[in-house]
């Protein structure tokens, strides 16, 4: 038989329940579980592999596993412990040990294990498992101490500013990033309108112009197409239907000292009509052509961001 998801949360959270129990106040670096203890029988094996993969278990060998800090601070808040004045009153003890070792200085303190739970009256293993999971900054959100450097379960680095609320200095930038992540996606949704459908230049001009039946929108991109014009749309370079140069017939004018080269579409119907090419001149009648030939090669030349 399946056992549904949430069957099988209740049945993991139900274990959770009861190792806290088990455990009082002992240390969870030194607490293992035994899965195949007497006290287990009614349990699932699968609840203690859940539990594992919500990282509030770890598994030693074989069928033992033990509380990692995330999992008794869990275990601690879902018992609703929290709020009942023993625990309340552990919560200022300790807290009040730690914040006694930076009173008057200036820079952080360094404490043992052992020294807390003498200063607080508290068990040793209930500080360790406090420090271990940042409990007070879990309830009250606010500056804790932490393990010095390696030092797991023996001396505790209580900083200058112990105790004051955690200020979450990247909040501003987080949002700024939230609210330009959404503003690229708008404009994700936007693109089509905004590029060339054949090269993907941006749309660079946008102009309505009112003719006898209504009116109508000219938009003109980077690459030079123009879709909507009143005389006829102008292809992209990318475009197959953008005229080649054979498909301009090149005509000369000699003018005292100059030449004068003048492009027309060789064939009436043609986009050749669109893409104009303006009169180029030379001092011979081939530098007058071949500026032509060079001002057609600048205009088809493919659009680059
Ligand atoms: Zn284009």
């Amino acid at each position: 038989m399946t056992i549904s998801a949430e069957v099988r949360l209740q049945n993991a959270l139900a274990l959770l329940a009861l190792l806290y129990q088990t455990m009082e106040d002992a240390p969870i670096d030194l607490t293992t579980f035994d899965s195949r203890d007497g006290c287990f029988t009614s349990i699932q094996e699968t609840s203690w592999d859940e539990l594992v993969s919500e990282g509030l278990l770890s598994k030693r060998r074989d069928s033992l596993y033990f509380f990692t800090a995330k999992g008794w601070s869990e275990a601690v808040i879902r018992a609703g412990d929290v709020d009942s004045p023993d625990f309340q009153h552990r919560l200022g003890q300790l807290s009040k040990a730690l914040k006694d070792k930076i009173k008057g200085r200036q820079d952080t303190a360094f404490i043992s294990l052992d020294e807390v739970a003498n200063d607080s009256g508290l068990p040793s293993g209930w500080v360790f498992n406090a420090i271990d999971s940042h409990l007070l900054c879990r309830i009250y959100g606010k500056k804790d101490a932490i393990w010095f450097e390696g030092t797991r379960g023996r001396v505790i680095e209580v900083p200058r500013d112990f105790g004051l609320v955690e200020i979450d200095l990247f909040a501003d930038v987080r949002s700024e990033n939230l609210r330009l992540t959404e503003t690229v996606e708008q404009m994700e949704e936007l693109y089509s309108d905004y590029r060339c459908s054949f090269c993907s230049a941006p749309l660079v001009g946008r102009s309505p112009w009112d003719h006898e039946y209504g009116s109508e929108e000219v938009m003109e991109y980077a690459c030079g197409m123009t879709v909507g014009a009143p005389y006829g749309d102008v292809p992209c370079t990318q475009s197959a239907t953008f005229p080649k140069l054979e498909d301009y017939v090149l005509t000369t004018q000699h003018d005292g000292e100059k030449w004068w080269c003048f492009a027309h579409a060789a064939q009436a119907p043609s986009t050749a009509n669109s893409v104009i090419l303006f009169q180029t001149w030379g001092r011979t009648e081939e530098e007058a052509k071949e500026a032509m030939r060079k001002q057609y090669a600048k205009r088809a030349k493919p659009w680059k961001g």
